[in-house]
């Protein structure tokens, strides 16, 4: 695996490898890797015969009050792990090499980027938008691949792939979770082994939901109040918001029918996780 954090040596490497019309895949990411982002990279590896991946963690998507200084940083073992699944080209670059001194120039998706996450966030989707279309412009890839577990981020990209014109396929892959159903997070480092049993619940809340509706329940402020039953069942839990959503508007749906989108975010112990399930309710 070649690491670079040169934008020039990059981009030598992948128009070299273009040229034997090889499709260039892409997995960006911030570090302190977990399986849920070797899932990415595992399946970016089969469909492509050049994978790059990046680890950047980009400082505008972080408030000026969240982890940007705390953020794990497991370089090595990172290098490992995509060494060991086939990476073929690493980014890695500092700071001052995706953002110069006086840096003026900003991407911003106005659709869906003040719901939800965006809500509690502010200016956090400006910043993922910015560096993604940053590292597509750099990497040129021809798919790019992310996670469900940040569904609204991956619907945003969508919308910045489609208004700007990216020649890029999007792939969104389910989410991978511990034992106990925690989503895998790079944020779960922070958590004592505690805090890891309680953070369940944001899964257990989500598959409840599903049940109920399985069982015909459609009202979806019972649902939510019963799913927020189960999350504040230890006072180390706060909800910033638990919501059900049309899958494509990110809009809270009164109907639960169709493709809806069960959606929640808690600090368990001040640690903030996201999760999510996607159901297909026919009737
Ligand atoms: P991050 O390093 O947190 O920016 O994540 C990089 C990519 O990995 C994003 O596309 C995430 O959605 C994806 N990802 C993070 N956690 C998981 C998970 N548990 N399962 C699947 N994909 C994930």
């Amino acid at each position: 695996m070649i690491v670079t954090g040169n934008i020039d040596i990059l981009r030598k490497i992948v128009s070299k490898e273009r040229k034997n019309a090889k499709i260039i895949s892409f997995v960006p990411t911030m570090g302190a890797l977990h399986k849920g982002h070797l899932s990415l990279v595992k399946r970016a590896k089969k469909d492509a015969d050049f994978l790059v991946a990046s680890i950047f963690i980009n400082p505008l998507q972080f408030g000026p009050r969240e982890d940007h200084k705390r953020y794990p940083r497991t370089k090595k073992k990172d290098q490992d792990l995509l060494s060991n699944e086939g990476v073929d080209l690493l980014f890695y670059p500092q700071l001052k090499v995706m953002y110069d001194s006086n840096f003026s120039v900003f991407v911003d998706e106005l659709s869906f980027s003040n719901v939800l996450c965006g809500k509690s966030r502010p200016g956090h989707f400006r910043g993922v938008c910015t560096v993604v279309a940053k590292l597509f412009n750099i990497v040129n890839p021809d798919i790019v691949y992310f996670g469900q577990k940040d569904y609204q981020q991956v619907q945003i990209v969508k919308r910045l792939v489609r208004d700007l014109n990216f020649p890029i396929k999007i792939k969104i892959l389910p989410i991978v979770r511990e034992k106990n159903g925690l989503a895998m997070s790079s944020r779960n480092n922070y958590l004592s082994k505690e805090r890891k049993k309680e953070a369940a619940c944001l899964y257990e809340a989500l598959l409840l939901a599903k049940r109920l509706i399985n069982d015909g329940k459609r009202n979806q402020l019972e649902i939510i109040d019963e799913m927020k039953k189960v999350v504040k069942y230890s006072k180390n839990n706060k909800i910033d918001y638990i919501k059900i959503v049309n899958v494509d508007t990110l809009k809270e749906t009164k109907k639960i029918k169709g493709k809806i989108l069960i959606v929640l975010a808690v600090y368990v112990g001040g640690i903030r996780l996201i999760d999510n399930i996607i159901l297909n309710v026919k009737k």
